[in-house]
């Protein structure tokens, strides 16, 4: 019933199938296309992102099961760029085709609690935390890690969503309802320098390959600037490297890992959360790396060797959010400005709608 997993690198010409249809499925599906690959999308959206650049489309709900095995079937490899599909749509899949990474990666990834007991289970730190599930919880868990502190729902949190901080003037039942679901953790809160990232590239192989950690600024809980390299010590970015690199292979990864670290004020790293697909903070690696991350993902997916993801150029990444993308033609008058926009009609506020990487020569030789 199950597919024998393939072994052998997919050839081009051959058709991956991606879940999810943001942009992050589309830059993924224009890597592919120069490699040489067809790019099938499952998304409930008609014209997303991603659809506008792939050879065939499935539109439907991520619990359709009939649309799912005959997405699956029709193509060679699946993959997912989004993170909130069902685990179980996505194992689904696994009795069709090949799925990098595989479904249990994606739900430790999609639950805080299984993704904050999985790192610590391995010897990595995160901030204190305890799993919270009722407002009696709560109040036992501000009692243990004190105030300030950061409830956040166990699942379907992304950018900030779905997240309350605790101060010394919060009623803690109007939190809990506030936060809206049924599971959360309580976090303390982390007085931190900074955040940066990691994304590492696992092959089938076992082959491995990090891009420098970048250094993150966010506004609104939503990622605004990324900079390359992060302007760290070089023992605590190769710390954060090795802490991704023991995550990716703990999990056995085939795909990408980005994991998002805070660095506290005594220069330690403590993770925050990891996202087991290409991430934003990598978007600066289309214009500074002799292979991208989207490449990357694409060349781990297909069981191909990795390429360098050598920065061959220092860069900054900024999102254009919102009416951010209105200064389109302005950033194409700046001739140091590469322009990525992702093909959304509408551009609500805190929507994602495109990015802008500008490119230094590389001042240090690690
Ligand atoms: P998250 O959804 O977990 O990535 O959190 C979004 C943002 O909230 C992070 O990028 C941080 O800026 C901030 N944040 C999250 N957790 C904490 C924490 N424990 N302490 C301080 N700030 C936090």
């Amino acid at each position: 019933m199950f597919p024998p997993p393939f072994t052998e690198p997919l050839p081009p010409g051959s058709t991956i199938g991606i879940v999810g249809g943001g942009q992050l499925g589309r830059m993924a599906a224009l890597a592919a296309a120069r490699l040489g690959y067809r790019v099938h999308v499952f998304t409930p959206e008609t014209d997303s992102p991603t659809s506008q650049v792939c050879a065939a489309r499935t539109v439907a709900d991520y619990t359709d099961a009939a649309a799912i095995e005959a997405f699956a079937d029709s193509v060679d490899v699946v993959t997912f760029e989004f993170e909130n599909v069902p685990a179980e749509s996505v194992r689904l899949m696994t009795e069709h085709a090949p799925v990098r990474p595989c479904w249990r990666v994606l739900e430790t990834a999609q639950d805080r609690i299984a993704e904050k007991t999985f790192f610590n289970d391995i010897g990595i730190a995160t901030a204190p935390w305890r799993p919270v599930r009722s407002a009696a919880d709560l109040t036992r868990a501000v009692g243990e890690l004190g105030r300030p502190a950061v409830l956040k729902t166990a699942r379907l949190g992304y950018d900030g969503k779905g997240q309350v901080k605790i101060t010394a003037e919060t009623d803690l039942d109007e939190a809990w309802a506030a936060m809206g679901s049924e599971a959360g953790i309580l976090e303390g809160f982390i007085d931190f320098d900074g955040e940066i990232s990691v994304i590492v590239a696992r092959g089938l192989d076992g082959a491995w390959a990090t891009f420098d950690p970048v250094w993150n600024v966010h506004r609104n809980h939503i990622l605004d600037t990324t900079i390359a390299p992060a302007p760290i010590a070089r023992e605590l970015a190769a710390e954060a490297m090795a802490v991704a690199h023991k995550a990716a292979e703990a999990l056995g990864l085939v795909g990408l890992l980005a994991v998002e670290l805070f660095v506290t004020k005594d220069g330690g790293v403590l993770v925050n959360e990891m996202a087991p697909r290409p991430h934003n903070s990598g978007h600066w690696t289309m214009d500074a790396c002799l292979t991208d991350q989207f490449e990357q993902f694409i060349r781990a997916v297909c069981g191909l060797p990795l390429g360098s993801p050598e920065r061959h150029s220092d860069a900054e990444m900024k999102n254009l959010i919102g009416d951010d993308a209105k200064a389109w033609l302005d950033i194409l008058h700046d001739p140091a400005a590469r322009l990525h926009l992702y093909g959304k009609a509408e551009a609500r506020p805190g929507r994602k709608m495109g990015h802008v990487t500008h490119l230094r020569p590389r001042r240090d030789r690690r």
